[in-house]
Parts: C-alpha cells; structure tokens; sequence
C-alpha cells in the first residue's frame, strides 16, 4: 500500500475521528505515560486520575508494551527513562 491518495487518507481519519471520540490518542497516552507510571509505582491510583490512558492501554498493545517497559525502568532505579 504505497499508492493512497489523500481522498482515502482524509476519509480513513474521518473514521478514525468518529470511532475514537473520547479516546485519546498513542501521543497523548504517552505524554501522560510517566506520570501514569510513577503513580502506579507509589502506590497511588492512576485509573481514578487517568481513566482515558487506562482505557488506553487496554486497547493499545504497544502503548502497553511502553507501559511495561517504563515499570521496567522506573523498577530498576533510573530516574531519566
Ligand atoms: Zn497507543
């Protein structure tokens, strides 16, 4: 598929737009990761905080792939990854 042109591509996130709603997108999801993370880690609860990066995560194999390897990291003891 190296030959989409823009009409499909417009209409493709179109869909996408209606389908995602109040859902947050991987970008978002990451920016909001570390935090998610950090809480998770403390103790605290994340899930009340950030339902939406939650719900996420359970949709998003690889946003939950970077989930667990930032548990990983924050486990480990290195505060800059
Ligand atoms: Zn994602």
């Amino acid at each position: 598929m190296s030959n989409v042109n823009e009409e499909t591509l417009k209409k493709l996130v179109e869909m996408l737009a209606e389908t995602v709603d109040d859902e947050i997108a991987c970008e978002e999801c990451f920016e909001h990761l570390d935090k998610f993370v950090d809480m998770y880690l403390s103790g605290e609860d994340p899930i009340k905080v950030m339902p939406l990066v939650q719900h996420h995560l359970d949709m998003c194999n690889c946003c939950h792939e970077d989930f667990l390897g930032l548990v990983r990291a924050m486990q480990n003891g290195d505060p800059e990854t």
